[in-house]
C-alpha cells in the first residue's frame, strides 16, 4: 500500500513535531516544508492529497501560497487546511476565501486535528508521486 502523504508547510519546529508524531501515529506519512516558496514547490513536484498549511511564514504566507494553488489548474482540487494562531474576527472567512478549505486554531488541538485530516484526506486517491 502507497504512503497516505500529507504535505506540511510551517516554519515553527515545535508544531512540526507535533503534528508529525501525531497524524504519523494515525498512518499518515509527513513531508515537510519550512516556508512559503518551497512549500509550493514541493507542491508542484509532489501533488500531495492533501495539504497542511502554515498562514504566518518568512516570504511568501500561507494566503499567498493557497492563491497560488488555487490558480493552477493541476493544484486547485487539493484540500487545504490552514492553521494558524490568529484568531481574530473574519481570519476564518479571510483564509476561506483565499482558498483554504478549512481552518484550525493553533495551539493545536490533538483529536481536532486527527478528525479534521480524517474528514478532508480523499479516499482512495493516493498521491502521483512514485518511488
Ligand atoms: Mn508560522
Amino acid at each position: 500500500m502507497q504512503d497516505r502523504l500529507i504535505l506540511y508547510v510551517e516554519d515553527n519546529f515545535h508544531n512540526r513535531r507535533i503534528v508529525n508524531k501525531v497524524l504519523t501515529s494515525q498512518g499518515y506519512t509527513i513531508i515537510e516544508a519550512v516556508d512559503g516558496e518551497s512549500g509550493l514547490e514541493a507542491i508542484r513536484k509532489i501533488v500531495p492529497p492533501l495539504i497542511l498549511l502554515d498562514i504566518t511564514l518568512p516570504g511568501m504566507d500561507g494566503l499567498e501560497v493557497v492563491r497560488h494553488l488555487k490558480a493552477d489548474q493541476l493544484l486547485q482540487g487539493i484540500p487545504v487546511i490552514a492553521l494558524t494562531a490568529s484568531a481574530m474576527q473574519g481570519d476564518r472567512e479571510r483564509f476561506l476565501e483565499a482558498g483554504c478549505d478549512d481552518y484550525l486554531s493553533k495551539p493545536i488541538q490533538v483529536h481536532e486535528l486527527i478528525e479534521m485530516v480524517n474528514r478532508y484526506y480523499p479516499v482512495g486517491n493516493y498521491s502521483r508521486l512514485q518511488a
